[in-house]
């Protein structure tokens, strides 16, 4: 398998992982842009934010409720906290395994770059 995330998510490339289950994987990005930069993926190989269906959405659900659980966890829940997908080459994505980027620990800009 060529997908690092899916090594991630397997336990064969180590991580700082914080969040596991048989659904959503959760680990500390390796090159951190923010006092908390957390991924959250879904176990399941999904390539791009465009390929996600209707019939994904529990799993869509079940990420966004552990990020906000890692949010209160970080203890950055009051003050605010982002959640990003980039999707494609514009946006800078460059991992091809759906993920969400958790960032807060400090204030950010809007737009973002
Ligand atoms: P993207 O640019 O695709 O939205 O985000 C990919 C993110 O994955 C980047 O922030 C990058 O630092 C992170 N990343 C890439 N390879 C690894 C890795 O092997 N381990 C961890 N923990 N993060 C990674
Ligand atoms: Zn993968």
């Amino acid at each position: 398998v060529a997908c690092i995330f899916c090594e991630i998510v397997a336990g064969r490339v180590p991580s700082q992982s914080v969040y596991h289950s048989e659904d959503v994987t959760a680990f500390r990005d390796i090159d951190p842009k923010a006092p908390t930069h957390i991924l959250i993926v879904p176990n399941r190989h999904i390539a791009f934010l465009a390929d996600v269906k209707s019939s994904d959405g529990e799993l869509l659900a079940r990420i966004v409720e552990v990020a906000n659980d890692l949010a209160r966890q970080e203890g950055i829940a009051q003050s605010g906290y982002r959640l990003v997908v980039n999707s494609g080459p514009d946006a800078g994505q460059t991992v091809a395994h759906l993920h969400v980027h958790l960032l807060g620990g400090r204030p950010m800009t809007w737009p973002p770059g």
